[in-house]
Formats: C-alpha cells, sequence, structure tokens
C-alpha cells in the first residue's frame, strides 16, 4: 500500500494556495521515482483551518503553513522503500511541524467529520473504501422503511439545521402524510456570520450528504431531491456536481439503486445568497422559482411543502449523520452526548481563538473545554470575554458561564442557542454593544421586507443601537430598546424577525454596565 501525502484542499487552505502545494508535491514524487510509492492525495477539511495549508503523511505527522517550496523537504522524509519517516531530513528544512497531540484534535469525536482530512472528495472510490453507502445498501436490502424511521428515532438525533427538532419524529410525519409524491430536501443555504461546517462537509465528503439523503428518501418514499446551496460556496458546488455524477455512473443513485426497486434522484438548486431563503418556506419557495420570501406555517412542509407535497427538509449536518447511524446502529450513537442532546455537534470555531477551526465533539461538551483547551484560548494571553453561538439568532454567553455543557436546553436557558454551528470568541477588547450593533445590521440587511415588525423594527433597533454607541441615548431609549425587541421577537412572521432581537437581549442580560456606560447620565 503506498504511503499517502495528504494535502487539503478544502476552502480554508485552497484559500492558502493548497492546490500549488499539492501540485508541486506530485511533481517531487514523480521526479523522485517515488511514484509508486508515494501517492500525492487532495483530501477535505482537516480542521485546524488557522494553519493551512495542512499537509499530513501518513496518520503521525502533520505539516502547516506549507509552501509550494517545502515540497522536496517533506518528500525527502520518505525513504526509497517508500515506509520510513527521517525525522533528521526535517533539521535543515523551515518545515513547520503540527501536533496531532493537542487536545484541538485528540479532544474531538468525528462521527460528521470522520473521513474529513482522508477521503478524496472528488473521488466515490474513497469514499466507498471508508464503508461509504453501506448503509444505503443495507437499508435498501435489510430494512423495511418504517425500521429505517424508527432507527433514526430510537438514535434521539435532532435536526442540526439550529432548532433541534426530533429528526425521526420529522421523519414519520412525512413518512405517514399523503401526497402524490415526495421530495427529500438538503438546507446547504448556510449563511450565519462565522459558520463554515455545512460548507467543510460538502467540500470534504460529498458523498455522506448523497447517501443520508437517499436513505431518507427511502424511510420517506420520495424519489426526488434537492440541494439548495448557496452560490457562494462554488467548490462545495462543483464537488456536489461531480459526487452526483460518479454515484450515478455506479447505479447508487438514479433507477433501480443497488438492484433494488428504489429509485431516487439528486438536484442542485444554487440560491442567489439570500440568508432569509435558509428559512424552509423561503427555500421551498426559491425551488419552485419564485421569490424566496417566507410563508405562515403551518401548513409545515411536512405535511405540504414542495409543490404542495409532503417535503423532508434537514441539513446538511443532519443528513451527514445518516449513515454512521444506520452502520454502527441506533444504540451506538444515543450512547454519545447528554439525556436530551445525542451524538455530537460540529462547530466552526472562530474569533479571537488561537486554533480557528472545525472542531467536532459530543453533546455536553463544555464551552471551557472548547475555548481553553481546545482552541488554546486567546491568542497572545488575553482573556475571553464571551462566546456568540447561533449566528444572528443566538445570543453571547460570558465568560462566567463557560461551564455550561453545549447542548440544546443549556444553551437556550442561557438566552442563546445551538445555531448552527458558528462559535465565536471574543476577548477584553469586545464591546458588546458593538456586537448587538454588528448583527442588527445584519439581519437589518437580510430582512425580506414581508412584514413590518422586521422591516421597520431591525431598522429601528440599529438606530438605538446606534445611538447607544455614540453615546446620544438617554435611559428612554433604553427603555424603548427592550420593548421593540420584545415586539420584533413576537409579532415578525418567521424565524430570521422573531430571533432578531437574542444578540441584544443577551447582550443587555449579561452585559448590561455595557450600555449603561455609553447611555447618557448613567455612566
Ligand atoms: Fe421577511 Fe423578516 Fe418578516 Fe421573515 S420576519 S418574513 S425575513 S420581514
Amino acid at each position: 500500500k503506498p504511503i499517502q501525502i495528504r494535502c487539503c484542499v478544502a476552502a480554508g487552505c485552497l484559500s492558502a494556495d493548497s492546490l500549488a502545494v499539492k501540485q508541486r508535491l506530485e511533481r517531487v514524487v514523480a521526479e523522485t521515482g517515488l511514484g509508486d510509492k508515494v501517492q500525492v492525495c487532495g483530501v477535505g477539511c482537516m480542521r485546524l483551518c488557522s494553519q493551512g495549508p495542512l499537509v499530513q503523511v501518513a496518520e503521525s505527522t502533520l505539516y502547516e503553513k506549507v509552501t509550494p517550496k517545502d515540497a522536496p523537504a517533506i518528500v525527502a522524509t520518505i525513504d526509497t522503500d517508500g515506509e520510513m519517516f527521517h525525522e533528521t531530513s526535517l533539521h535543515e528544512t523551515s518545515l513547520q511541524r503540527g501536533d496531532l497531540t493537542q487536545p484541538f484534535f485528540t479532544q474531538q469525536m468525528p462521527i460528521v467529520l470522520e473521513n474529513s482530512g482522508k477521503v478524496d472528495p472528488e473521488r466515490i472510490e474513497s469514499y466507498i473504501a471508508a464503508e461509504g453507502y453501506r448503509g444505503l445498501y443495507h437499508v435498501l436490502h435489510e430494512m423495511q422503511p418504517n425500521e429505517v424511521v424508527e432507527a433514526i428515532a430510537q438514535s434521539g438525533l435532532r435536526g442540526r439545521g439550529g432548532a433541534g427538532y426530533p429528526t425521526g419524529l420529522k421523519w414519520a410525519t412525512v413518512a405517514k402524510a399523503k401526497g402524490e409524491r415526495k421530495y427529500v430536501i438538503c438546507n446547504a443555504d448556510e449563511g450565519d456570520p462565522g459558520a463554515f461546517m455545512d460548507r467543510s462537509v460538502l467540500e470534504s465528503d460529498p458523498h455522506r450528504v448523497l447517501e443520508g439523503m437517499a436513505i431518507a428518501a427511502y424511510a420517506i418514499g420520495a424519489n426526488q431531491g434537492y440541494i439548495y446551496v448557496r452560490a457562494e460556496y462554488p467548490t462545495a458546488i462543483s464537488r456536489l456536481q461531480i459526487a452526483i455524477r460518479q454515484a450515478q455512473r455506479l447505479g447508487l443513485l438514479g433507477s433501480q439503486i443497488f438492484d433494488s426497486p428504489f429509485d431516487f434522484k439528486i438536484d442542485i438548486r444554487i440560491g442567489a445568497g439570500a440568508y432569509v431563503c435558509g428559512e424552509e418556506t423561503a427555500l421551498m419557495a426559491s425551488i419552485e422559482g419564485k421569490r424566496g420570501l417566507p410563508s405562515p406555517r403551518p401548513p409545515y412542509p411536512a405535511e405540504s411543502g414542495l409543490w404542495k407535497n409532503p417535503t423532508l427538509i434537514n441539513n446538511v449536518e443532519t443528513f451527514a449523520n445518516i449513515a454512521p447511524i444506520i452502520r454502527k446502529g441506533a444504540d451506538w450513537f444515543a450512547s454519545i452526548g447528554t439525556a436530551k442532546s445525542k451524538g455530537t455537534k460540529v462547530f466552526a470555531l472562530a474569533g479571537k481563538i488561537r486554533n480557528t477551526g472545525l472542531i467536532e465533539v459530543p453533546m455536553g461538551t463544555t464551552l471551557q473545554q472548547i475555548v481553553e483547551q481546545m482552541g488554546g484560548g486567546v491568542p497572545g494571553g488575553g482573556v475571553a470575554k464571551a462566546v456568540q453561538t447561533g449566528g444572528p439568532s443566538g445570543g453571547c454567553i460570558p465568560a462566567s458561564a463557560f461551564d455550561t455543557p453545549v447542548d440544546y436546553e443549556s444553551l437556550a436557558q442561557l438566552g442563546s442557542m445551538m445555531g448552527s454551528g458558528g462559535m465565536i470568541v471574543m476577548d477584553e477588547s469586545t464591546n458588546m454593544v458593538d456586537v448587538a450593533r454588528f448583527f442588527m445590521e445584519f439581519c437589518m440587511d437580510e430582512s425580506c421586507g414581508k412584514c413590518i415588525p422586521c422591516r421597520v423594527g431591525t431598522v429601528q433597533l440599529h438606530r438605538l443601537l446606534t445611538k447607544i454607541r455614540q453615546g446620544e441615548a438617554s435611559l428612554t431609549d433604553l427603555e424603548l430598546l427592550e420593548e421593540l425587541c420584545d415586539m420584533v421577537k413576537n409579532t415578525s412572521l418567521c424565524g430570521l424577525g422573531q430571533s432578531a432581537p437574542n444578540p441584544v437581549l443577551s447582550t443587555l442580560r449579561y452585559f448590561r454596565d455595557e450600555y449603561l456606560t455609553l447611555v447618557d447620565g448613567s455612566a
């Protein structure tokens, strides 16, 4: 078996020119005659994005911030038998060794990311060699659709898109619903500032998402699926297109999959950058070719969704969990996590933190562990002040609550939410009114304008926050801010407006002093 030199070709490393590194490695391997002993592979995200381009040799050696000039030194660490690793040859190079034994890696539990950094996202053979499509084969030959729904329910998996609705219950509702046709939609319209989990999964392991969708389609009785992915993710789109073509060619998508009577086709729909299209009713309107505007619910998509047919919508990470649950069993999955939040969660760790990148941890891991141990704390010895989870719909959790286990209920109790998985760390230099204002500006810009509380309310909230930040507000303005938050939260039509005040409310709850020092006469 040839020794592998893996080069990350996911977005983070690509933006640091990892493709040039990979090409140079390939040339050097060819020139040194090691072609039959060493294999250079492009692989998905290796997770420690801040240190890219990342290159891993075999299982044990990681190199960080690699440049094309480093390629000869990396190849020189492998002897002519293609096996040995010569530590000594590193001494005279500028190669930067990464530490695979640091908590950032060792405290992770990769389920969704089990293949990231290992398989070549553009080669279906690579996925199949990692047990890919085994779950789909198993359900088609060994399980009835209702048994698949039951297994997902038993696993305790909850939707990873934000709200945490039980996945098995959603599947059961769509399976029972009456309709001429049924649809499966993968929501890949990831748009929260600081969130890049779904992008990474699609770029690193696209077949995992296709397999999860196919299993879901079999379970609920659908023959057509759509992946709604944002246009800003061109690498993810291209890898999905390649993956769909490859799966069709091998009979893993299309008609009579694995020689069974089950037919399932997946098409891609590309979103045009409207954040609100991540809301499921707006997303479906967009797939139908209409303007992406939310509609009141009920009816829920499970009963009347795409073209008024029963429709199952889950996000990328939810589908990415399905194949391992089928392969390893519902009980295995249910044994991970907390009483009500099972399995793992992928977070995009960003902001004032040493280790920026992707982490996947069991539910129930504390924020302290994530920020201080895995994230390595604030660079330069600074002190973490808060963590923002859940994007514009979430909230800021103060450092005093970092011993909180990360699960759906605990985060909600703190006035934040799990959201899709963006986690932004802030240090003492961050002004929390600025944070609230940033997220409000985002919601104001992204409001679709359909309902007045959100269309006008977000503008007024942003105006008040600006006034406070500029030191021109009074205590009456602060009261007005809170009243308006309440009104926008309770009367907006969709989740965007209903959750837009959350960053303001959570910063008011935990960092009220920062508002008061800015309000006229209260310093
Ligand atoms: Fe549009 Fe905002 Fe109303 Fe949602 S809450 S429908 S985004 S205006």
